[in-house]
């Protein structure tokens, strides 16, 4: 549809092009991952000021030609980010999640939820920084990320035979956790892995439970695995 057009948007990339222009990826709630150009933006009078970088969430002017590529021709703050910006760990965070979002969903597909689930991962990173980039708060996006692109593991019971348990690995071929009839192929996944998995994925990213560091590396295993045999995906580590 070409044309005008509005939209709340968070810049995932943002890449210098030519002399004074930007070329961003942004994440829209309707238009999935779109990219567009904005024109002079590096020229010091620029209307467009500083907020055409990673994090900063905006309402968006586009134009949208017969190219692939629209031009931004307003930005408004929504909300800039400002103190995740000054903790290494936070930015680090919000780095990876803007990656994985730009990795997992690189369409023109509507996600809404993807919309809401990265801006309430950047909210709680500008609120407390340094609490917020927890690993374990950053292993519950990935898996809420999984969930939204339709590849959540199967964690109720054996994804290959159904038998309730005890479930003793996690099969990333099969998209679940498996039997000890049937880990073939699987790896060794312990209870306490197995119950991170459901609680990160049950709760709200405000409460993503606590976990230790071999608990996070199996958790982060899952997820990476999953993107990959499923989504065809190379997700960078968590941390
Ligand atoms: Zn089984």
């Amino acid at each position: 549809m070409p044309g005008p057009l509005t939209t709340e948007a968070v810049v995932l990339r943002s890449m210098r092009y030519g002399e004074a222009d930007r070329i961003l990826h942004v994440y829209t709630p309707m238009r999935g991952r779109v990219s567009a150009i904005a024109k002079g933006v590096r020229r010091s009078r620029s209307r467009f000021g500083g907020r055409l970088e990673p994090f900063f969430r905006l309402r968006l002017g586009l134009h949208e030609g017969r190219s692939e590529l629209l031009t931004v021709t307003g930005a408004e703050t929504v909300s800039a980010h400002a103190r995740l910006r000054e903790d290494p760990d936070a930015l680090d965070a919000a780095a990876r999640a803007c990656d994985a979002v730009g990795r997992l969903f690189d369409s023109a597909e509507p996600h809404p939820e993807v919309f809401n689930l990265l801006c309430t991962m950047l909210a709680l990173l500008d609120a407390d920084p340094a609490g917020a980039a927890a690993p374990a708060r950053r292993l519950a996006f990935r898996l809420k990320l999984l969930l939204a692109a339709g590849y959540a593991p199967q964690l109720g019971a054996c994804v290959t035979c159904g038998e309730a348990g005890p479930i003793t690995a996690f099969s990333p071929a099969a998209g679940g956790v498996v039997c000890g009839a049937c880990e073939a192929g699987a790896f060794a996944l312990d209870a306490e892995a197995h119950a991170f998995l459901v609680d990160a994925l049950g709760r709200p990213l405000a409460q993503a439970p606590a976990a230790t560091a071999r608990v996070l590396r199996l958790a982060d295993r899952v997820v990476v695995e999953t993107a990959e045999h499923h989504g065809h995906v190379r997700l960078r580590a968590a941390a």
